[in-house]
């Protein structure tokens, strides 16, 4: 049986009404499935999955607020939806919460789809990050919402920042806090900048250099656990992601989340939507990344190697046309060494444990 995890991260709402800072979503770029079949297609592409042993995990449709893009009913009551959600453990939805209709939506999912498990990305505008008034007005909208929910079982959403805000160096330390102590839950950052059309190399890899310094200057020790923080761990790897938008397929490498971009180094070539055509995909980035190591700067000798391969960063490092290490190597250095389950007393090395024994 496959160890994998299968998310499926389906662009296919159109329009937004926010204007999130950070924000590089093409909004009107989604159009739904490219083609009626496309739906047929993707079902029984995931019922093989399913079959060869992955576990289908979460079923995200975005990339907008789902509340006010403009085919969401569409998108939700077409024929044979139901089915694709089905095979999935739990549905994410992108919103910022604000939007009037929340309580014709909170109605609406309630009944719609109230036998399933649905949670939410809570997208933060980062301009509210340093007014607590305008935390806790987010925090009074959600739980309106959830209030109005009555589904089976309880979502508790999680906050969610654009990675590129506002262009400025923050205390991440700060940010995560006080996003804590009003939302109850630590921020994940995600490079949606990464999903527009035109944005440039050079900007994406400053954004992902801004924020691993952050992350660099933020997680030390016990720190550590009050950031949402995962890579690097044992997991890497083990979690397949896959995006749908307009008919193609894309690949997205991991850093901090799920990093869209819908560039061609990103483009997986499907032509009969078999599994195979994704498994040879990820064996080939995998082994291009490792055969390309050498001529990376910092990478040969990183204990990080292996997480970086399989989370797609060689590939990453590659579109960037940058050789330097591009994860926050200082924070993945004392992040391990904060949570490692060796600190529980297991001797790190075999020769260590040869002694103990
Ligand atoms: S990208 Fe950075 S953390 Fe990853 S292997 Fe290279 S040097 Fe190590």
């Amino acid at each position: 049986m496959s160890p994998f995890h299968l998310d499926l991260i389906l662009d296919l709402l159109h329009g937004c009404r926010w204007a999130c800072g950070g924000c590089g979503v093409e909004k009107t770029a989604q159009l739904g499935w490219a083609a009626p079949e496309d739906l047929d297609r993707t079902i029984a592409l995931m019922k093989e999955f399913s079959r060869q042993g992955y576990v289908l995990d979460h079923f995200e449709i975005g990339p907008t607020d789902f509340m006010t893009a403009s085919n969401t009913r569409e998108v939700f009551e077409q024929r044979r939806f139901k089915e694709l959600q089905g095979l999935f453990r739990s549905t994410l939805l992108n919103t910022t919460f604000l939007d009037d209709s929340a309580e014709e939506w909170a109605d609406y999912l309630s009944s719609a789809m109230a036998d399933r498990r649905i949670n939410f990305f809570h997208v933060i505008d980062p301009f509210a990050l340093g007014d607590p008034e305008r935390l806790e007005l987010l925090r009074r909208k959600r739980d309106r919402f959830l209030g109005l929910c009555r589904f089976p079982h309880d979502p508790f959403p999680h906050p969610l920042l654009n990675a590129e805000f506002v262009g400025q160096e923050f205390d991440l330390k700060q940010v995560s806090d006080s996003v804590f102590r009003i939302l109850g839950r630590k921020p994940y950052h995600t490079f949606s900048v990464a999903r527009g059309a035109h944005v440039s190399e050079r900007r994406l890899l400053q954004a992902i250099e801004r924020l691993n310094r952050n992350f660099d200057r933020a997680v030390n020790g016990e720190d550590a656990k009050a950031l949402n923080f995962y890579y690097g761990s044992q997991r890497d790897g083990l979690s397949r992601h896959y995006a749908y938008r307009n008919g193609q397929w894309y690949w997205p490498p991991i850093l901090y989340s799920p990093l869209v971009s819908f560039c061609e180094d990103f483009h997986i070539p499907v032509k009969d939507w078999k599994v195979e055509e994704f498994e040879t995909w990820e064996k080939t980035v995998m082994m291009e990344s490792y055969l390309g190591l050498d001529q990376k700067t910092d990478c040969v000798d990183c204990a990080f190697t292996g997480a970086c391969a399989k989370n797609g960063l060689f590939k990453l490092q590659d579109y960037l046309d940058t050789k330097n290490c591009i994860a926050p190597r200082e924070a993945l250095h004392r992040w391990n060494a904060a949570t490692s389950a060796f600190r529980a007393g297991y001797p790190a090395t075999k020769d260590a444990r040869n002694a103990s024994t």
